[in-house]
């Protein structure tokens, strides 16, 4: 194949992830900033990502993560999941105990695909819900109601599935203290194994993006999405859930995402569709965005890669910091004693209540999350 890079996984003693990026979507939700369209040529796609999956056989041992994002993943019919699961067996091997997750939207979930999901081994689900509050919905113009939100929570808890995800937002113009908590309780009441919950970032090239520029779309200040996000943390922590990650939250350690860990941990994964990133452990390259251009480039066998860019031990180790700090593990103290000046930095963070030691490593508190890349500065700079 031409432009094919030779790449290697020089994996620094941790298993590898893949990712598959389904890049379609009903309609597009005008905050999302993620590479998806309207319709498209799914049969043409899945052509087209075999050949990707084909480049790269053999690369990995066992896989154990796979998910499948978006996009909108539950948008695809029964018979197109299983020929993905098809071209990617062909390929990968992710029998055994691997964790298996797709990304649902609360309208598309039925029994019948539930059940095609669950016989090929997918055993986790993210489900879309962003609000319990149909208001709120209809402003992300998102194309369910709460009821079918719990409605479909329900079926993939009835169908069997090992974990169940759920999705939410918050900060954004409207919503208030209330109406987050309204959200969260109804969220908690379905017993998620797993609960992500992002703040809204607006994007430029968004929708939302262009309205803000234009003045026709507020968001709430800093300090307000400060209180969100400690609102969040003490609501769910209060229900049972441990906050591993700025925005995640697991029923106890078991409902970690292994998958997701995997980026925070600087381990390596393969993205395989349109704009999808892969990392080998020290280079990073990403996929054309557009399908259209990654069908016609996988058809004329030329790599559907964009860009690459191989990180310096300086950068690696920076990346290593803010991606630590990220996370309830934090960063180990061994790691710190690289950057001189260490012990006074990590004095001054202590002394603002933004990082605690336990156990050899250095752990942000709540208030440190907040500012998790100012912590890895006070180290690097
Ligand atoms: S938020 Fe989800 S459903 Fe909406 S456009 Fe983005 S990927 Fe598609």
């Amino acid at each position: 194949m031409k432009n094919d890079p030779k790449i290697s996984f020089a994996p620094n003693g941790l298993s590898p992830g893949l990712y598959v990026h389904v890049p379609f979507c009903k309609t597009k939700c005008p905050y999302c900033d993620f590479y998806s369209i309207a319709g498209g040529d799914v049969a043409g796609w899945l052509d087209a990502l075999s050949k990707e999956a084909a480049l790269h056989r053999g690369l990995f041992g066992k896989c154990d993560t796979l998910y499948i994002g978006g996009g909108t993943p539950s948008l695809l019919g029964e018979g197109e999941v299983r020929e993905l699961f098809e071209l990617l067996t062909g390929s990968f091997d992710f029998s055994g105990e691997a964790e298996i997750t797709i990304e649902a939207n609360p309208d598309d979930v039925t029994a019948a695909r539930l059940a095609a999901w669950r016989d090929l081994g997918i055993n986790r689900v993210s489900l879309g819900v962003q609000s319990f509050d149909d208001a709120e919905l209809r402003f992300m113009r998102r194309r369910h109601d709460a009821a079918q939100a719990r409605a479909a929570a329900a079926l993939i808890s009835e169908a069997g599935f090992a974990s169940v995800g759920l999705d939410l937002i918050y900060g954004f113009e409207g919503q208030s203290a209330a109406s987050w908590e309204r959200t969260m309780r109804s969220a908690v009441e379905l017993v998620p194994a797993h609960l992500s919950c992002y703040q809204m970032t607006i994007e430029p090239a968004t929708e939302f993006g262009k309205m803000l520029q234009a003045g026709t779309l507020e968001i709430p200040d800093e300090e307000s999405q400060r209180r969100f996000f400690l609102q969040t943390s003490q609501f769910l922590c209060e229900h049972g859930y441990v906050h591993y990650e700025i925005s995640n939250f697991a029923r106890g350690e078991a409902h970690i995402s292994r998958h997701n860990r995997k980026y925070w941990r600087h381990a390596p994964y393969l993205g395989l569709g349109p704009s999808a990133h892969s990392f080998d452990g020290r280079k990073r390259w990403w996929n054309v965005r557009s399908v259209e251009a990654y069908c016609r480039r996988l058809a004329g066998d030329e790599s559907p890669i964009e860009d690459s860019e191989t990180l310096s031990d300086d950068e690696l180790a920076f990346e290593t910091l803010c991606l630590g700090f990220r996370t309830r593990d934090g960063v180990p103290l061994e790691t710190l004693g690289q950057y001189p000046g260490w012990q006074s930095a990590l004095a001054a963070l202590a002394g603002e209540s933004l990082v605690t030691v336990k156990n050899g490593r250095a752990v942000p508190t709540l208030e440190g999350f907040c500012l998790a890349d100012r912590l890895a500065l006070a180290f690097a700079e």
